[in-house]
């Protein structure tokens, strides 16, 4: 297999309202949709951090410069005995993970299309439904939290998850429950505590959440062993899963029950899948986060989330559910709270090229 060309496209899509975590805001997403071109097919991949280093040190333009500068001019021109070697070659390069997610997943999209196979059974999943989750931010005030749940509530999602942070934590899931009742709920913090809030989680622990979402920071392997000890709601890493080796720790110390495995953290579908089988063996369920990502990356997840150790509802949720627009077609629909996969090799989706034109920052090809 030849690489013979890769193009990187730079897309900013607006937001339908900012969003906002315990770490900042974002009212528009980029991501950096990445196209491989070979002689065996044409594959397609996104690296999409948020912009700000949102979730972590990694930036759209930190990430244009490594795959613009490093990987797309090492892997271009190259040759590999077969295409998933190419995906695996990826994993060697110096880059961050979000960069190499962008081109490491392009290449499980062509040897699926070669295969004539959809992604998803490339992966290991079987064509299921995938229910979906709502994911909804921090507001100011708690109405508009309501109003925001409520908004959403007709689509059928399959459970309700809430932002915290320090100072707005029990008050809101105690809004929740009073607003809807027993709805399936569960709060992410985003690393925003530590031991020191013990009391707040043993609150928490009272109004029978699915699970507590990252509740202190990505490394306090150790401190989350302490917490999940003394409360019964699982605890649920995602950040703090950033590669099998922080995985095989995290089992090791009894941190979490439950597993959120975004793709673009751990750098692509090889180490999604190793994280995913190191959590089924040692019983802990998983499911499929997102950042979220521009269509690629959330079709991506929804593939992933059909393998036998994804038992929770997706983050990945409607097109239109972020984006004002989306670069894929047809868009992500939820109906019922239900996602489906088409079965047509690859991705299923198109990539829509109008789309990316009209939503373009930059762009550069490598190759001829
Ligand atoms: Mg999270």
């Amino acid at each position: 297999m030849k690489i013979d060309r890769i193009e990187l496209i730079h897309c900013r899509v607006p937001l339908v309202e900012p969003f906002r975590i315990s770490s900042g805001a974002v009212a528009e997403k980029d991501g950096i949709v990445v196209r491989v071109v070979t002689d065996v097919g044409v594959g397609h991949g996104e690296s999409s951090p948020m912009t700000g280093a949102f979730y972590g040190a990694d930036t759209p333009e930190s990430c244009w410069k490594e795959l613009s500068e490093s990987l797309a001019p090492a892997m271009v021109g190259a040759g590999f005995t077969n295409v998933l070697d190419a995906a695996a070659h990826v994993g060697t390069l110096a880059a961050s993970n979000f960069s190499r997610t962008g081109l490491e997943t392009a290449f499980w999209d062509i040897e699926a299309q070669r295969q004539g196979k959809p992604l998803y059974e490339l992966l290991g999943g079987s064509k299921v439904d995938v229910p979906s989750g709502l994911a909804v931010g921090l507001y100011d005030d708690v109405k508009d939290l309501l109003r925001a749940i409520e908004r959403y509530r007709p689509d059928g999602y399959k459970r309700f998850k809430i932002k915290i942070e320090r100072g707005r934590d029990v008050e809101l899931v105690k809004a929740v429950r009073q607003e809807f009742g027993d709805i399936p709920l569960y709060v992410d913090a985003n690393c925003a505590y530590d031991l020191t809030d013990l009391e707040i989680f043993r609150r928490l622990d009272e109004f029978n959440l699915m699970m507590f979402e990252q509740p202190f920071a990505g490394g306090a392997l150790k401190e989350l062993a302490v917490l999940q000890s003394q409360v019964r709601t699982p605890v649920c890493l995602d950040e703090s899963l950033e590669s099998v080796e922080d995985t095989a720790e995290a089992i090791r110390l009894g941190s979490f029950r439950i597993g959120n495995i975004k793709i673009q953290r751990v750098g692509g579908f090889g180490n999604a899948l190793k994280i995913h089988d190191m959590c089924q063996a040692a019983g802990i369920p998983v499911w499929m986060g997102t950042m979220p990502e521009l269509g690629v990356g959330c079709v991506q997840g929804l593939h992933m989330a059909t393998l036998p150790n994804c038992k929770f509802p997706t983050d990945v949720e409607a097109s239109t559910r972020w984006f004002r627009d989306d670069i894929i077609a047809p868009f992500l629909e939820v109906r019922d709270g239900i996602l489906n996969l088409p079965d047509t090799p690859g991705l299923g989706f198109t990539v829509d090229d109008a789309k990316l034109d009209k939503y373009v920052v930059a762009r550069q090809s490598f190759g001829g």
